[in-house]
């Protein structure tokens, strides 16, 4: 490592934030393309009381790239310079690019949604349910309406799905029905069911499963989750969380090093560390 006085310092923003991946997927990407002397990626536990101080310190530290993960992605907007027009219709920024001084927030987290479900389809006119209606599922909603999918969105709390479902012309239901689950052309979960604390539990019944699907879970601890490993004894394609925590953090080091990303480094990092 190079580190001097010159190089730009981007950090991730959470609370939590000690579990984050970021720090160690862009450092490795930095020293791959030789500018580890030009940037570093570190992390700060912020909490949610202090975000403004925090925002106010890394403009006057002249922080080049700030990430924010949960839960400050939507607050955050309130204390930038400029909303980038898709982070503004998502109505969430995961990444900013300190620009001479002024603050502009992006979001990266459609990216990482539409990629890997572009790796293996063509979104145009598929049906697609998105299970639950918090940030994540926001974002996703975003990437795959953009894409012209038919989108439906389940949620518990049905009034959470409408209000995304209006913002991004697709349909709301409730989670208690799934049966038209089966319908589908792609299903993706967005909840927080089925992580490592409840990592037997899937939202989805078995038999709504089947071998024309492709199968999405943004949950990546643990990397397989209850609901992948039913869609993949059903026959369906499945795209694991990690993949979007990858995609998004290459279109978010693209951002702030306006140089390609090293898909394959930052890759190896993500999938050694599951
Ligand atoms: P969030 O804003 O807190 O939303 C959570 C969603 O889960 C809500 O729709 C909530 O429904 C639903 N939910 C929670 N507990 C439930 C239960 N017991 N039964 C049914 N529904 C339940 O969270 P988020 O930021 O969108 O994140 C959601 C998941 O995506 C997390 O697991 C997170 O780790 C993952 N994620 C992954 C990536 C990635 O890069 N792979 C990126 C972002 C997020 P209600 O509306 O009814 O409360």
């Amino acid at each position: 490592m190079n580190i001097s006085a010159r190089t730009k310092v981007c950090m991730i923003i959470g609370d939590p934030v000690e579990h984050s991946l970021s720090p160690v997927m862009h450092n490795a990407a930095y020293e791959a393309l030789s500018i580890d002397n030009e940037f570093v990626f570190t992390a700060a536990h912020v909490l949610s009381e202090n975000l403004e101080i925090a925002i106010k310190g890394a403009r006057s530290l002249g922080i080049h790239g700030i990430t924010c993960t949960i839960p400050h992605k939507v607050e955050v907007i309130r204390f930038l310079d400029e909303i980038d027009p898709i982070a503004a219709k998502i109505g969430a920024v995961n990444t900013i690019l300190n620009k001479n001084g002024k603050l502009i927030g992006y979001n990266t987290d459609w990216i990482g949604t539409v990629t890997p479900l572009e790796e293996k389809t063509i979104l145009e006119g598929k049906k697609v349910a998105i299970l639950g209606a918090g940030g994540a599922s926001r974002a996703m909603a975003y990437g795959v309406t953009e894409r012209k999918a038919h989108l439906t969105i389940f949620n518990r709390t049905l009034e959470n799905a409408q209000v995304i479902a209006k913002d991004f012309n697709a349909e709301a239901s409730d989670l208690s029905d799934l049966s038209n689950l089966k319908e589908m052309d792609i299903i993706i979960n967005s909840t927080s069911v089925g992580m490592a604390d409840q990592a037997d539990v899937s939202l989805v019944p078995s038999e709504f499963l089947h071998r024309d699907q492709i199968v999405f879970d943004a949950i990546y601890k643990p990397n397989m989750t209850r609901l992948l490993h039913n869609a993949q004894s059903a026959g369906a394609q499945i795209i694991c969380g990690f993949e979007m925590l990858l995609h998004q953090g290459v279109a978010q080091f693209e951002i702030y090093t306006q140089k390609k990303a090293p898909f394959d480094v930052m890759k190896e990092v993500v999938t050694a560390t599951l």
